[in-house]
């Protein structure tokens, strides 16, 4: 089976080198808001306003009160491997969500993406770009932060277009993202509206006053996110292990559900789904739930940057620890203790 002629090989251009990065970067349209919310956090945004239409098929924008960008770094902000987070010497000190300056350059690839912003001290500009093209930095009003507006997103690749599923199922995983990003961020506000036709739904998660606690704002916010049942279920959890902390609240046994739904883990801030840590959460209940139901908790995994490495998966769900043992340990003791003195207040309160 020898081919006839010579293959050649070419050097592929960016626009078509940024449809391919965009595919793993962008899946559907929730993972382009979460690049885009991230990208809002990353830029120290108070406030969050994201608006979807057509469950962000049409429209996806994103409003934040950050430091903006200088209208002379719009198009390098569009250009790939473009960040300025890092500068690239040291891997394993990332302290932000961003890094690899591909979001924006892949958004512009496959959508048609408009960025209008203001930094401290600049005027406000905007920039287009529209299936990899990239038009020129005008001037346009804006009183502070950045707007990112994505139109039509997959237009320029339509097979992907193809898998997306209904507006509704899509619109159900922007409000995943923005509550799973909502659950770590109490200080920060945010807002999701519906704006495909008439406009009808809007949620809004306030922002908790900064002189607060963070435990106590914490609880809050997984009350208006979760749930008040959740919320009044669940036990704090704080503890440390060789400089890696651990905290969140982890629900009652009696709470458990059919499904590993109510799962919310979190390492360093970045929401994860990681089977290190799935798998402790459930070793924790092991000896307080049957083997068909599943525990409920939100926990916060903190540590250096330089004991975990989050540059594994491209949409960085997966996360590899320099010692999966400790955060193991850690997890199965800490929920494992709070859930037996929680027995023991339950038994001795019924004993009298
Ligand atoms: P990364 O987040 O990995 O740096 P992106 O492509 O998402 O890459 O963004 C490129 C750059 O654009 C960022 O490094 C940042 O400087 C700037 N940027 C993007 N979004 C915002 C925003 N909402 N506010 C301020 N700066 C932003
Ligand atoms: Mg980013």
């Amino acid at each position: 089976n020898i081919r006839a002629e010579t293959p050649i090989i070419r050097q592929l251009d960016e626009a078509a080198i940024n449809r391919i990065a965009a595919g793993e970067v962008v899946e559907r349209p929730a993972s382009a808001v979460k690049e885009l919310v991230e990208n809002a956090l990353d830029a120290g945004a108070r406030r969050i306003e994201v608006a979807q239409a057509e469950g962000g098929k049409t429209l996806i924008r994103v409003t934040d009160d950050g430091c903006g960008i200088p209208a002379g770094d719009l198009p390098l902000a569009l250009a790939r491997h473009a960040t300025s987070k890092i500068d690239g010497s040291d891997l394993l000190n990332i302290h932000s969500f961003g890094f690899r300056g591909e979001a924006l350059p892949s958004l512009g690839a496959v959508g048609r993406l408009t960025i209008t912003s203001r930094a401290a001290g600049g005027e406000g500009a905007r920039i287009t770009v529209s299936g990899g093209q990239m038009g020129q930095v005008t001037p346009a009003a804006l009183s502070r932060g950045t707007v990112v507006e994505l139109r039509d997103l997959f237009y320029a690749t339509p097979a992907r277009l193809k898998f997306l599923r209904s507006d509704r199922a899509e619109a159900q995983a922007i409000a995943d993202v923005i509550k799973r990003l909502a659950m770590a961020e109490p200080f920060v506000g945010f807002t999701l509206r519906d704006v495909s036709g008439g406009g009808e739904g809007r949620v809004t998660f306030r922002a908790d006053a900064e002189t607060g606690d963070l435990f106590d704002a914490l609880h809050r916010r997984l009350g208006r996110v979760l749930g008040h049942e959740f919320a009044e279920n669940a036990l704090p959890i704080e503890a440390t292990r060789e400089e890696i902390t651990l905290t969140g609240y982890a629900a009652l046994p009696t709470y458990s559900r059919g499904s590993s739904v109510a799962q919310y883990l979190f390492v360093n801030g970045r929401p994860v789904r990681d089977k290190l840590l799935i798998g402790a959460l459930r070793g924790a209940y092991a000896d307080f739930l049957s083997r068909d139901r599943h525990p409920a908790a939100v926990l916060f995994v903190d540590c250096d940057p330089h004991l975990v490495d989050v540059n594994v998966h491209p949409a960085k769900a997966e996360v590899r620890f320099r010692a999966p043992g400790v955060v193991r340990g850690l997890i199965v003791s800490a929920l494992r203790h709070a859930l037996a003195e929680a027995g023991h207040r339950a038994s001795t309160t019924v004993a009298g």
